[in-house]
Order: C-alpha cells, then sequence, then structure tokens
C-alpha cells in the first residue's frame, strides 16, 4: 500500500467515457432514498469528469438481489437524485446492467453526460467476477475509475474484472482520501499511535490486533472483545461475553505485545449490568466481575486513562466501540473515547460501522481528521491487508525524461 494510485488528476477526461464504480448502495424504505450520504460522497469525482469534457458511465450495487431482477432493487430513485445533485449535467438511465440497452446507451453518451447503470448484483456475474460480465462493461468505456472502498474488499467483477482489462484504471477522490488516512495513520504517522479497538468479539479482531502490534505504540482495548484478555489474566468476569475457543489467540496477542514493547491497555474497571438490557441494573466495579453480571461498557477509571492515552497521541486510529453505546446507560466509554478524539489535534481516524455510529452520535464526527466509508474493507485495511479492488489499481509512477 504504500505506492499511490493513478488517480482523477493524473488524467485527460475530455472526450473519453469514464467507467466510475461508485458504491449507491443507499437505505431505501418503499422507494424513497432514507439517507443520500453515499450520493453526496460520489458527487466530486462524477463532477470533475464530467467538468473536464468527459462522460460518465456509474455503476454500483444496491442491497442483495442475489443474481436476479428485483424491481425494489431498481437504480432509479438513486438516478433522480443524482440529476437533482448534478442539474447542470444530463443523467440518463440504463434499463440493464451491461446488455445491449446499456452498451447502446453508453456508445451515444455525449461528453457531460453521466449514464447509471442497472444495479449491478441484477447480474449473477457480479459476485462471481465473470470474465464475460467483466469484459461487456469494461467495453463500454475509456478509462475505470473506482470510487466504492466500501466494496473494495471484495474480487467482484466490477472491482476486480473490469479494471484488469479496462486501462488506465485510476482512484476516484473518495478512494484515494481512504488510502491517504490509512498511509498517515499506519504508514508514516505522527508518532505516538494509538489503536483502539473494541466492539463485540475478539475472533473478528485477532488478525487487526496483529497488525496493530507492529505498527502501533500503545492498543487501547475495550468492548465485548475485553472480557476474553481479562480471562486470560485470570480475572473472574461473569457472564461477559468471552470466547472461550480464543483464549489461545487472545493469550498469543499479549505476548506479541510484550514481545513488541506495545503498551496494551486493558479495562480496569467496568460498567456492568445484571442483563443485557437498557432498563437492567447497572455498577461500577474494579477488577473481577461478580457472577451473574456482564461487563458492558468501560468504567470511568478506564476511560480516564485512555482519554491520557489519546491526549498524548499523534496518531489515532479506531475501529469498535468500548461497550454497548446502542444502550444509553452503556455508552459513555464510547462517547468518551469521542471527545477525547475531539479534543486532541492528532491525526484520527475512525473506521467500521459501529465506531462510525458513536463518534456520530456524541455530535464530534466533524472533528476527526478521517471517517472511513468502509466496514469490511475498513477492517481489512487495518488487517494490513492489500483490498483486490485497490490492488487493480494502476500504481502511480514517476516518469523521467
Ligand atoms: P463489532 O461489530 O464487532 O465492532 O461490534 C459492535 C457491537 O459490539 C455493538 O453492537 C456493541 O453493542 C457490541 N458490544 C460492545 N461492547 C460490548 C460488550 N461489553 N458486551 C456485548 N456486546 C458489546
Amino acid at each position: 500500500m504504500s505506492l499511490r494510485k493513478l488517480n482523477l488528476q493524473d488524467l485527460a477526461f475530455a472526450g473519453k467515457r469514464a467507467f466510475v464504480r461508485v458504491d449507491f448502495n443507499v437505505p431505501l424504505k418503499e422507494g424513497v432514498i432514507q439517507d443520500d450520504t453515499r450520493i453526496q460522497a460520489a458527487l466530486p469525482t462524477l463532477k470533475f469528469i464530467l467538468e473536464a469534457g468527459g462522460a460518465v458511465i456509474a455503476a454500483s450495487h444496491l442491497g442483495r438481489p442475489k443474481g436476479q431482477v428485483v424491481d425494489s432493487l431498481r437504480m432509479a430513485p438513486v438516478a433522480e437524485r443524482l440529476q437533482q445533485s448534478l442539474p447542470q449535467f444530463t443523467v440518463l438511465q440504463a434499463g440493464d446492467v451491461a446488455g445491449e440497452e446499456a452498451a447502446e446507451a453508453a456508445a451515444k453518451l455525449q461528453p457531460g453526460q453521466l449514464l447509471l447503470l442497472e444495479n449491478l448484483r441484477f447480474e449473477a456475474g457480479e459476485t462471481k467476477n465473470d470474465p464475460a460480465l467483466a469484459q461487456r462493461l469494461a467495453s463500454m468505456a475509456d478509462i475505470f475509475v473506482q470510487d466504492a472502498f466500501g466494496t473494495c474488499h471484495r474480487a467482484h467483477a466490477s472491482t476486480a474484472g473490469v479494471p484488469a482489462i479496462l486501462k488506465p484504471a485510476v482512484s476516484g477522490f473518495l478512494l484515494e482520501r481512504e488510502i491517504d488516512a490509512f498511509r498517515s495513520a499506519l504508514d508514516q504517522p505522527k508518532r505516538p499511535v494509538v489503536g483502539i479497538t473494541g466492539g463485540a468479539k475478539v475472533s473478528d479482531k485477532i488478525p487487526v490486533l496483529k497488525n496493530l502490534i507492529e505498527k502501533v505504540d500503545t492498543i487501547l482495548v475495550g468492548g465485548g472483545m475485553a472480557y476474553t484478555f481479562l480471562q486470560v489474566q485470570g480475572l473472574s468476569t461473569g457472564n461477559s461475553l468471552v470466547e472461550t475457543e480464543r483464549l489461545q489467540d487472545a493469550k498469543e496477542i499479549l505476548a506479541l505485545a510484550e514481545a513488541a514493547g506495545v503498551r496494551f491497555l486493558l479495562p480496569s474497571d467496568h460498567v456492568i449490568a445484571d442483563r443485557f438490557a437498557e432498563d437492567a441494573a447497572s455498577q461500577t466495579v474494579e477488577g473481577n466481575i461478580p457472577d451473574g453480571w456482564m461487563g458492558l461498557d468501560i468504567g470511568p477509571k478506564t476511560l480516564a486513562t485512555y482519554q491520557a492515552a489519546i491526549a498524548e497521541a499523534g496518531t489515532v486510529i479506531w475501529n469498535g466501540p468500548m461497550g454497548v453505546f446502542e444502550m444509553e446507560a452503556f455508552r459513555q466509554g464510547s462517547l468518551g473515547v469521542a471527545q477525547a478524539l475531539a479534543a486532541s489535534d492528532c491525526v484520527s481516524v475512525v473506521g467500521g460501522g459501529d465506531s462510525v455510529s458513536a463518534i456520530k452520535m456524541s455530535g464530534l464526527a466533524d472533528q476527526v481528521s478521517h471517517i472511513s466509508t468502509g466496514g469490511g474493507a475498513f477492517l481489512e485495511m487495518l488487517e494490513g491487508k492489500e483490498l483486490p479492488g485497490i490492488a487493480a489499481l494502476d500504481d502511480y509512477r514517476v516518469v523521467q525524461a
């Protein structure tokens, strides 16, 4: 991930057709878009190409139609919103994904026009990375642009197949911001670097922790995943979430952190509840969790320690809430982390659905350096993997005279 990818500014779009893979997977209710953040997020890339005199063929998936045409998952509401958002340009809609209709419409496309293809996942070949589908999509355009970070961890026809054929293949603005955020947080960070991990399950986070141990100075652990580690350390965890089949992995992580000289902090106090419910009886305890109780948030002492580590950090990367933040009684840990991030002038990168929800809930989302648009893709980047959708793009090379 160290090389920068070729980007929009490296190319001339005038008179060209660009196939842009966007993420228009918006929440829909009875045909009405509930939140158009993803459409708005794609506009800078689309406008850049259209203003440069190019034409755009935009393609996205929407929901899970599983290779069938599902009328309620057609792109029509998206096309309408796109036209409202780009009044100075013409937005057209194709009747299919990569059939004759789409190919004809693409061939007729004029500079300054945008053609939105039908839902990519109406084609069974999309998720199978079918070469014939990739070929049909690629043949519509002259340039490939990837701007759907949230699907870059999938090797699908539109993310891996098309850019393997259609060159140049470049990153759009949204994807470039995601890649840059990772580079500034993990490749050339301002030290000390603090990684914060939380969320329900330790099993989901083991590869993330292994990668973070190699890159960061301090790791702060919260959420349900902390209790597996605490059990390894010999503490009583009551009814807290513990993955007994992961105790060995947790032990290994603790040993790796120690060998690497990484400060690995676990909660020392807890907000505990007698059941998993908003109106459960709750109290704060230090150390052991009594029988019949479960830890649902980090306690105030732990929060203060974590906030102090964040205050000293040059860079913070955060994935996973510190507790069951969906319930008011168990969200102080996650909100407190969000407040510390907002108050710090560190480079801060937040990703994964639930930590993003927690920071939005705190009302401080605009005070962190970068909020990722990717869930699974963010996690895989944190694991140190090269995502297929990014690997497929052309590397930037300095051309020497
Ligand atoms: P993840 O998808 O792994 O990031 O997990 C996010 C979920 O973890 C959220 O829905 C939280 O409610 C949940 N969570 C966080 N802390 C705990 C905890 N101590 N016990 C149970 N679930 C938790």
